[in-house]
């Protein structure tokens, strides 16, 4: 007697684990967005209605996977798309961890000729483990579940000359032959960066859904700023529902003009304590609170969450 009360007690617990699984399957009415606390960098993860992930940077260290963990179900490795917005050390430093720990179907990155160890050891793991690789050259869209992902920046890629991976110069491949360590050989084709300040080569995305607007402007600061206003596509960004401000809210990015134009009702600075930069800068605070736009912090406020239905939106 005592054994088939224990075996109809497992029994229902293995029937609620599979009903959970199911439900979850179908997905949901709500795209989500997480700003990952990563300490002193970005790291934003988006999930479709239909549960697809789409993972924006990865901070700078191993505390991306642990912030990645409260997000992603224990058991589930998944990851659709990882972008990377531009490789400096506080976006792509977790990203090899998160390459290394998680499935991943595609990369989309500019290939922006940039001289760093960690660029060459992502795009190794990258190669290695066969994952997809779309350069981000040019505008472009895409719909995911209803989801549109639309890139603003960069807009053009001038090629650049003789090929190179430790030539900071120029170079239009880089192949990489790791033959030896037993690791794949690929090549890729490189860009000349924009102003040769990396922040400027971020990646830049609008991300709609219904009437959710959400901009991700990566690093990039004042000067792509102009050039998104200037472009033809600037209609496509004047009514923001959430802005993930550029360069961690510093006083280059967020030019009243932009922020004017985007007029988001809620900004993120993605910022670490007391970081060494002063992130977010007081100016530019100034200029949130004087064109009353409310902001959060992820020094502050630790991982903040989004959903929206299309219709409306709210923190979670
Ligand atoms: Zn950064």
């Amino acid at each position: 007697m005592k054994i088939d009360l224990e075996k109809k007690v497992s029994l229902a617990g293995i029937m609620i684990y599979l009903l959970f699984n199911l439900i979850s399957s179908f997905g949901s009415s709500f795209l989500k967005v997480s700003f990952l606390d990563v300490g002193q960098g970005d790291s934003i993860l988006i999930e479709s209605p239909c549960h697809k992930r789409i993972l924006v940077d990865g901070g700078e260290n191993a505390e991306t996977l642990y912030s990645l963990a409260d997000e992603i179900p224990f058991g589930s490795k998944k990851i659709d798309i990882v972008v990377l917005t531009h490789p400096h050390l506080d976006h792509i430093g977790g990203l090899i961890d998160v390459i290394r720990f998680y499935d991943i179907s595609e990369v989309w990155l500019n290939p922006v000729v940039y001289e760093s160890l960690y660029f060459e050891i992502f795009l190794k793991y990258v190669c290695d483990k066969d994952i997809s690789i779309k350069l981000v050259e040019n505008t472009f869209s895409i719909d995911i579940d209803g989801v549109r992902f639309r890139v603003l920046w960069p807009v053009t890629c001038q090629y650049s000359g003789e090929y190179g991976i430790n030539d900071a110069g120029l170079s239009t491949s880089i192949s990489m032959n790791y033959a030896s360590k037993g690791m794949k050989t690929c090549q890729i084709s490189r860009c000349l960066s924009f102003d040769e300040n990396v922040n400027n080569d971020s990646i830049v995305l609008l991300v709609t859904f219904g009437d959710f607007n959400l901009l991700l402007m990566g690093d990039a600061e004042n000067e792509v700023e102009s050039e998104l206003l200037s472009s033809t596509n600037s209609l496509e960004f004047d009514d923001i529902d959430v802005l993930k401000a550029g360069h961690h809210c510093s006083k280059t990015a967020s030019s009243q003009a932009f922020l004017e134009k985007t007029n988001p009702d809620l900004v993120i600075c993605s910022c670490g304590k007391d970081n060494k930069f002063g992130h977010p800068h007081e100016e530019t605070l100034e200029t949130f609170d004087s064109l009353d736009i409310d902001y959060l912090r992820t020094d502050f406020e630790g991982t903040i969450r989004v959903k929206t239905d299309g219709l409306s939106w709210q923190r979670y």
